[in-house]
């Protein structure tokens, strides 16, 4: 709804310049305006001074703004939706009004002395966010997200250093796969981990869509797939019917030859195919392109088992299912948690999995933590579960 709203604003916007060309400029001044503070603040000029200025130029110019669309019969916010600051929760549109923290903090600001460098590296934050908010925008500084943006490029950073570091402070974790009969493991599946030195353990929820973005999840991957393979092989002089799962990125997928990489590090660990599960996320999928379409009937060929993982937390498509046959269907531990809270969830898990059963595929329940949930879950008849009542994810030993 808010896309359809923010459409009909734009649409409404452009229809009124048209009409009234003063519109555009008033909207170019009040983002001009935004800079001035900045200005102040870099040179060590008068900011709240600046702050007053540019407060009482918005104010003439919103009037003038008000007087148009009243003129033409149509409500401000229709024109442009109203901006909501969300740590001070004033509002103003998006072309113009500062927010209080906003002058909160360039006050604060211009009272610690900022230093050339930081309040220059401020604003260059600060305009590449306005950028991407879309033309002739402005952005109203937020201290979160500044910090959550140095957090993401220092972690970057030492993403990289690592990986140019042959993968050092990476590492696998293993998580055991029971099957029915849960006497001994049945496989297990290879799980990411980084530790930096500087910033310490990095939660895979916060370091993979990093390695995603940067396309550094393609040699991780690979050390990941090496590191995998090679303990796989190893366990298997012992338990010759395990498996391991293996983790593969949509990226990977489809900027990467992938099956190369598989092919060269089964060889390489003198490993089987049938030792092999590749998981795919179910989102992944609904976005296949060239590449990855290749890379489905690549494995398919070459007789490597697919796992299609987080079954059940977007559109849980059975078509799909059907089509692409794969071996395995992971339940996401999101629904797993909510069946076991709750009748209606577990009601939805039963069918689901009824159904998968239908179409002669196996299930895999993910985070089963204590017996109780065990009770619940084994009803429903998975092949295998996954989960902390069996085993947390651990090192190779
Ligand atoms: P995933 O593939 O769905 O992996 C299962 C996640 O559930 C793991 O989190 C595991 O530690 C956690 N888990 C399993 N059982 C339980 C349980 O009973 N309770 C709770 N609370 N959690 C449980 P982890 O290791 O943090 O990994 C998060 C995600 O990061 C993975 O989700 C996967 O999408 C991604 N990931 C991890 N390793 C790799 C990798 O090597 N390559 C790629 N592309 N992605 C990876
Ligand atoms: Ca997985
Ligand atoms: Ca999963």
């Amino acid at each position: 709804r808010r896309m359809h709203a923010a459409a009909q604003a734009a649409a409404l916007q452009e229809q009124m310049t048209a009409r009234y060309p003063r519109l555009q400029e008033i909207r170019r001044e009040m983002a001009a305006t935004a800079g001035q503070v900045t200005r102040a603040v870099i040179s060590g000029g008068d900011v709240e001074a600046a702050v007053e200025e540019i407060k009482r130029k918005n104010l003439a110019l919103q009037a003038e703004m008000a007087e148009i669309l009243a003129k033409a019969g149509v409500k401000s916010p229709d024109f442009e939706p109203q901006y909501v600051c969300p740590q001070c929760r004033d509002t103003g549109y998006a072309g113009g009004k500062m927010c209080r923290c906003m002058e909160a903090l360039l006050k604060e600001e211009a009272c610690r002395r900022l230093s050339r460098m930081s309040s220059l590296k401020l604003t260059d934050f600060a305009l590449n966010e306005a950028k991407t908010l879309g033309r002739n925008r402005c952005y109203i500084f937020d201290g979160e997200t500044y910090r959550k943006f140095l957090r993401k490029r220092e972690i970057t950073q030492e993403l990289r250093e690592a990986v140019l570091n042959g993968c050092q402070g990476f590492a696998a974790f293993y998580q055991p796969v029971f099957a029915e009969d849960k006497k001994v493991p049945y496989g297990a599946e290879a799980l990411m981990r980084f530790t930096s030195e500087k910033l310490g353990i990095i939660s895979p929820a916060e370091f993979i869509p990093i390695l995603e973005e940067t396309g550094l999840i393609i040699p991780a991957g690979r050390w990941m797939m090496r590191e995998a393979m090679g303990k796989c092989s190893e366990i298997r002089k012992v338990l010759p019917g395990f498996r391991v799962s293996i983790n593969i990125s949509q990226v990977q997928a489809s900027k990467s030859d992938v099956i190369q990489d598989i092919s060269a590090e089964m060889k390489r660990a003198g490993l089987s195919l049938e030792a092999l599960i590749v998981e795919l996320t179910e989102s992944d999928l609904l976005e296949q392109n060239i590449n990855e379409k290749h890379f489905l009937t690549e494995l398919k060929r070459m007789g490597i088992s697919l796992a299609l993982d987080d079954f059940g937390t977007g559109y849980s498509n059975f078509h799909y299912l059907s089509e692409l046959k794969p071996e395995i269907i992971k339940i996401d531990r999101s629904f797993t948690v909510k069946a076991v809270a709750d009748e209606q969830e577990y009601y939805l898990l039963n069918q689901f999995c009824t159904m998968i059963h239908n179409l002669d595929l196996r299930i895999c329940i993910e985070g089963v933590e204590n017996e109780q949930e065990w009770a619940m879950i084994r009803k429903l008849y998975p092949e295998f579960t996954q989960g902390y009542f069996w085993g947390k994810p651990c090192e190779y030993e």
